[in-house]
């Protein structure tokens, strides 16, 4: 298989190829064309398995296929929340996302704690499609009101089993009251405990199970 096999965007394919990435690893090549069906997916996948373009590839592609013309920045919604556990993954996703879109249109912007807000509040305000998150700092700018969740179609939650260690259940379902009932969810673990299976329960809808 490879990554022109999936009818992926030629924008796509570019960066790909700037990244010099030909093939898709195993979780790519599952995830891919099951995300790009609208499914939700229950990923069992560690870090360095790829899984961070396995889901990224595809939601760029919905994004896109979906585009949204206005150039008006306050006409460009979230569409897509990418939750992690820690800063240093939210930034190492957020590199990958922004280096999927550079040939595209689409904004992306990564928000976490610990650092001042306000340059994160200047980014939501300049149009951004895709925002990478953790919990607690996504929450601040809901209060704040400099992020709007109400038109946000693709969810993905990535390492949960360690959002549930670090306590970030509450902050979870906090947030997943704040997005439409209809939508897209995508969730990945490196286990599958209780807790785990019951958070997929309460959230996934008839999600395909994915392993590697
Ligand atoms: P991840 O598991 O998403 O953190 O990815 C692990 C590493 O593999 C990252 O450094 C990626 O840039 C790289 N990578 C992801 N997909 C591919 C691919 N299809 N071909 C080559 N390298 C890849």
């Amino acid at each position: 298989v490879r990554f022109a096999d999936f009818g992926l965007s030629p924008d796509i394919l570019r960066a790909l190829n700037d990244q010099g990435y030909v093939h898709p690893t195993p979780i790519q090549a599952e995830a891919i064309p099951i995300v790009l069906q609208g499914r939700d997916v229950m990923g069992a996948a560690q870090t360095g398995t790829g899984k961070t373009a396995g889901f990224s590839l595809p939601i760029i592609q919905l994004l896109l296929a979906h585009a949204n013309t206005s150039a008006s920045p306050a006409r460009h919604p979230v569409r897509a929340l990418i939750l992690t556990p820690t800063r240093e993954l939210a930034d190492q996703v957020a590199e990958n996302v922004k280096a999927y879109c550079r040939h595209t249109p689409l904004r992306s912007t990564v928000v976490f704690g610990g650092v001042d807000i306000g340059p994160q509040t200047a980014a939501l305000r300049s149009g951004i499609e895709i925002v990478i998150a953790t919990p607690g700092r996504l929450l601040d700018h809901v209060q704040q009101k400099t992020l709007n969740l109400s038109q946000t179609q693709i969810l993905v939650m990535d390492e949960a089993d360690r959002m549930l260690d670090m306590g970030f259940l509450p902050d979870l379902q906090r947030i997943i009251n704040l997005l439409p009932k209809e939508r897209q969810n995508l969730m990945f673990s490196a286990t599958f405990s209780g807790e785990i299976k019951k958070l997929a329960a309460t959230f996934l809808k008839n999600p395909v199970t994915i392993e590697v």
